[in-house]
């Protein structure tokens, strides 16, 4: 099974469009987003009809999806997220807040488990330390586990017999960054894996494209890449709806 996967889309209707014509020309399977598919962007109800009008399309809950229907609270968000959850919340259709209810916060498909912020806590914990995630890898049971949530592509593994806490030698962990578009990379049968999906709608490594991976189960391996969107056009459908001037200029930066 060939899948594409991305994270954090964020009502980027641009973005999630060219995510989608990418994957649709690569053929793939079935579709999975790793959680934020609202929050910042301009386009909540459009960007979650498109996931509903697939059959094939799998999702689990990101804090921004939770926090538009008031499933959780939103004291803590920085001031200009907070205010884009309070206009998002305002937008979105009946029937789109049912879909984000519906959504769970951890799912195992075919090889692997997806989840938005961590394998420990699904909704908000953030894997950016090799010890948090050192930590995360006992906490799920297939090979690999894709999550978001950073907004920063990576890829962490440990060796799988080094796992067992009784039998602790010293770990071989990898831990790296992925910048731009990656050739083919092998997953080994002997390491377990947490793939960070980085971000379709709003990078934050400082590449402004938009983010997504195409992994193949059969060969267990899988490539990332970064897609050109228009986001001019999603700038000013923002300005246009009023949303908070540094989220519009943090786009074309990739910050
Ligand atoms: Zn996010």
């Amino acid at each position: 099974m060939l899948y594409g996967l991305f994270s954090d889309n964020h009502s980027n209707l641009p973005a999630l469009e060219a995510v989608m014509a990418y994957f649709e020309s690569n053929r793939v399977d079935s579709y999975i987003c790793c959680g934020d598919i609202v929050g910042y962007g301009p386009n909540p109800n459009e960007c979650i009809e498109i996931m509903k009008s697939r059959h094939n399309f799998v999702a689990v809950a990101g804090n921004h999806d939770l926090a538009a229907y008031g499933g959780k609270d939103i004291t803590w968000f920085e001031k200009d997220a907070r205010e884009a959850i309070i206009w998002t919340t305002g937008q979105l259709k009946p029937e789109n807040t049912e879909y984000l209810k519906r959504l769970e916060n951890k799912k195992i498909i075919d090889t692997f488990t997806i989840v938005h912020g961590s394998p420990r806590d699904p909704i908000d914990e953030y894997l950016v330390y090799t010890e948090e995630l050192t930590e995360n890898i006992e906490y799920f049971d297939t090979s690999i586990c894709f999550a978001g949530h950073t907004h920063v592509p990576s890829i962490f593994s440990v060796a799988r017999n080094n796992r067992k806490k009784a039998d602790r030698k010293p770990e071989i962990k990898d831990f790296r960054t992925i910048t731009g578009n990656t050739g083919k990379i092998e997953l080994l049968p002997e390491r377990k894996y947490i793939i960070n999906l980085g971000s379709a709608g709003q990078p934050r490594d400082r590449d402004p494209r938009a983010c997504c991976v195409l992994y193949d189960s059969i060969t267990s391996s899988l490539r990332y890449s970064r897609i050109e969107y228009d986001i001019p056009a999603v700038q000013s459908a923002m300005r246009q709806n009023n949303l908070p001037e540094s989220l519009i200029d943090r786009l074309s930066k990739g910050l």
